[in-house]
């Protein structure tokens, strides 16, 4: 078993709160994903699972054992450093055993791990090279291997492709979801981008201010977010927030732009949400009923498979994606829509409602 769970962890640095009272469950071989802003005590979480940090208040636990007393070194989880760090001047083979070794590990054990390890990993083949003469994908398993050798509960990495160029990351985020299927031990992962957590996370928290907003499968989460925040941060465009306000038939935000009759809409929401891919857009043809208003098309991005519209409805301004490319120009007048489903509804606090 290699649950981690925190529960009401709080860690200060000084007055900042970097972790505030958070509680989750990493369950036994997950893929999870940290991911929040900068600052937002994803590091800090990474560093008191390694046992790098103590905990103020609030209790740690892996595997079930509660672990707030016990040093790094015997906490059994490994950290894949950034860049996935190997050392040039050694064959794969010896970065691999180099945890091994480095505790003293008998020769016999440590071709025992290493061999398992190896198999695990696919790597058997490539043991004899040096990192330079391996693929991105090939050294990946290789820094992995390393950290695995020890045969850790879990495995922490901590942004460990941001410095990669884009087309590397799409396919080292792939192959890092693949080894982890493969393996099936749980991996504990920080990351900045939403596109990256959404893509490899089985499960994920969204981290603002050193608090969980939100923990969650990324489709559940993309799909119902808890709070404007938590929506803000998922999907690219991002979700279109409104402010809204009760006119005479309803909800109306944009000036009239987008009205919703009172059935549907919670008379409590003060903002509404509509992602991007849920708007549809029609030419106007200016004999619509005497209420709804058109949008003007601020500007058009082709991005090949789809295309960003950016649309002025009054004083708002809302991007739209629309599938392929749609035959509409700047200036145009068009009308929006929504499935009256797919709206979002945000309250005083910010929290769906
Ligand atoms: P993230 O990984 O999301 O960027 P961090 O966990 O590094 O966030 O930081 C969370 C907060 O704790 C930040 O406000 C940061 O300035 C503060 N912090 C982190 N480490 C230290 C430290 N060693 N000393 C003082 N403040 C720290």
């Amino acid at each position: 078993m290699s649950d981690i769970v925190f529960r009401n962890v709080t860690k200060r640095y000084g007055n900042t709160l970097a972790v505030d009272d958070t509680s989750f469950t990493v369950n036994d071989n997950e893929f999870f994903c940290f991911f929040g802003p900068p600052l937002s005590g994803k590091s800090t979480i990474l560093r008191l699972v390694l046992g790098l940090e103590q905990p103020d208040q609030g209790e740690i636990l892996i595997g079930g054992k509660p672990v707030n007393s016990v040093s790094p070194a015997e906490r059994n989880v490994a950290m894949v450093f950034q860049n996935l760090a190997l050392f040039p001047h050694m064959s794969a083979r010896d970065n691999v055993r180099f945890p091994l070794v480095e505790r003293k590990v008998a020769e016999a054990e440590i071709e025992k791990r290493l061999a398992e390890v190896a198999a695990k990993l696919h790597i058997g083949h490539i043991l004899h090279k040096p990192p330079a003469q391996l693929s991105g994908g090939e050294r990946q398993r290789v820094a992995i291997a390393r950290a695995l050798v020890r045969d850790p509960a879990a495995y922490l990495m901590d942004d460990p492709i941001s410095a990669l160029d884009a087309r590397l990351r799409e396919e080292t985020r792939v192959e890092l979801k693949r080894i982890q299927r493969e393996l099936g031990k749980t991996l504990i992962y920080v990351t900045h981008d939403q596109e990256e957590a959404m893509s490899v996370a089985d499960r994920m928290a969204i981290l603002e201010n050193g608090r969980i907003r939100q923990i969650g499968a990324p489709s559940e989460i993309y799909d119902r977010p808890a709070s404007a925040y938590v929506a803000r941060m998922l999907g690219s465009p991002m979700m279109n927030i409104l402010p809204s306000v009760r006119g005479a038939s309803g909800i109306e935000a944009a000036e009239g732009t987008i009205r919703i009759a009172d059935a549907e809409a919670p008379a409590e929401a003060i903002e509404i949400g509509l992602r991007p891919e849920d708007i549809e857009v029609r030419p106007w043809t200016g004999n619509g009923t005497a209420e709804v208003r058109p949008a003007r098309v601020f500007e058009v991005e082709p991005l090949g498979g789809y295309t960003v519209v950016t649309l002025a409805a009054g004083q708002a301004r809302l991007r739209a994606l629309l599938r392929g490319q749609p035959d509409i120009m700047p200036d145009a007048m068009v009308a929006i829509s929504c499935e009256p489903g797919r709206v979002h509804y945000f309250g005083q606090d910010g929290g769906a409602l």
